[in-house]
């Protein structure tokens, strides 16, 4: 007999519907979920593969990281993996998700981001293969008293206004120039990150300042997130060898709501869905959940849907925040609680209990919601909604 964690876990190994009701009858037990509760949160390959695609159409002859940080944006970088793999690298945070790339068999190159977090990190980089960023002075320091065979790939990042990470302009030649030094260090590439693409203030200081300092320096150029590749394409095509884009492969607009993901071309990666597990009719002046902030003018029915803040859906969301029901678009109403919030069932007479609800993604009707929408309601971005579904909604891969 079979366990899986998850119903995702069972679908993922390919289990339809119809066979794994089979299976669950022949004795197959989920360890945590022996009726799943009705919420499901869908990777869709097909559209990764073709916002891959989408993306490197705005690359130019730039090679592309995947950016999979973050566990792939809370994809799964396992799941993610098969849509993403005609990238030419795949960029990470941490040793593990590194780690994990390595055992899918991903042979490629590997960027650490950040760059090394200790010392003894550059091990695990050598025996992995990784690439890694270096930001800061110590970095340097623990390359220069590492012991190594292999001599590392380094991606040398410049503070060009952003004030995050990197070597400001002043100092960046002479960073370059003592790892240059470095038996331990064979290549160097130069690199730095945009703070302002997907806005009106742009690229341009930026890449001035990375551009008077770097000019003359030898080494590949990484520059672009998403939406620099996508909006700012004409300025950096000719200096670019890498390009990283992390948001527009998971198909949401950086600049939301200037434009939308379909503006750009873009699918959905990720679909949430759930399913009505209550209806109530409302007479006028009744009100729905805590704090009984909405409260019906007229009669009306509404529905509970699986999904509340413990799922990872915005407690933010208020009414208005757009969610469709048996594919058609209906709004919440009052606040999403732990376990269901509530939606308006005026424009869909038919919905019963069982009915689906898409909270972002694809309806089965072939209808989307697109996650930079709820994201807006919400007063925060697609990827903070991504990487907060939570570890209780089973996902599937098609
Ligand atoms: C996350 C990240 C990216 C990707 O940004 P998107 O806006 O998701 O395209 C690119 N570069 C660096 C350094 C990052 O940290």
């Amino acid at each position: 007999m079979r366990v899986y964690s998850t119903l995702g876990d069972a679908k993922m190994k390919g289990l339809d519907p119809p066979t794994l009701a089979q299976a669950l009858a022949n004795g197959l037990t989920l360890s945590h979920s022996t009726m799943p509760r009705p919420i499901l949160a869908t990777v869709h390959t097909d559209a990764l593969r073709h916002n891959l695609v989408r993306m490197r159409a705005a690359a130019g002859d730039a090679r592309i990281w995947a950016i999979v940080k973050a566990n792939a944006y809370g994809h799964g970088i396992e799941r993610a993996f098969e849509g993403l793999r005609s990238a030419d690298g795949f960029a990470v945070l941490d040793l593990g998700e590194a780690q994990r790339l390595r055992s899918l068999d991903w042979r490629g190159p590997i960027l650490l981001i950040e760059g090394i977090f200790e010392a003894r990190d550059l091990e695990l980089c050598s025996r992995l293969g990784l690439w890694h960023v270096v930001h800061c002075q110590e970095q340097i320091n623990m390359l220069a008293a590492h012991k190594t065979q292999l001599p590392h790939r380094v991606f040398l990042k410049m503070n060009s206004g952003m004030n995050r990470l990197g070597f400001t302009p002043e100092r960046f030649r002479a960073a370059w120039t003592r790892l240059n030094a470095l038996p331990q260090v064979d290549d160097i590439s130069l690199m730095t990150h945009f703070s302002d693409a997907d806005g009106p203030i742009g690229v341009d200081a930026q890449l001035q300042a990375f551009e008077a300092v770097t000019h003359d320096l030898p080494g590949e150029r990484s520059l672009s997130n998403s939406a620099a590749m996508l909006r700012h394409a004409g300025a950096l095509a000719e200096r670019s060898d890498w390009v990283r884009p992390g948001i527009g492969v998971y198909g949401s607009a950086a600049d939301f709501p200037q434009h939308s993901a379909a503006d750009w071309g873009l699918r959905p990666t990720m679909t949430l869905s759930a399913r009505l597990i209550g209806v109530q009719q409302l007479a006028a002046g009744d009100s729905v959940g805590y704090g009984s902030i909405f409260r019906a003018e007229h009669a009306m029915r509404i529905g509970m849907v699986a999904c509340g803040y413990a799922d990872g859906y915005p407690r933010h969301c208020d009414t208005g925040t757009p969610v469709l029901v048996s594919g058609v678009r209906t709004q919440l109403l009052g606040r999403v609680s732990m376990d269901m919030i509530t939606v308006d069932l005026t424009p869909v007479p038919d919905a019963r209990i069982g009915s689906d609800v898409t909270l972002w993604g694809n309806a089965v009707n072939g209808a989307v919601l697109s996650i930079d929408e709820v994201a807006h309601a919400a007063g925060t971005v697609s990827y903070e909604l991504m990487c907060a579904v939570s570890a209780r909604v089973p996902f599937a891969v098609e």
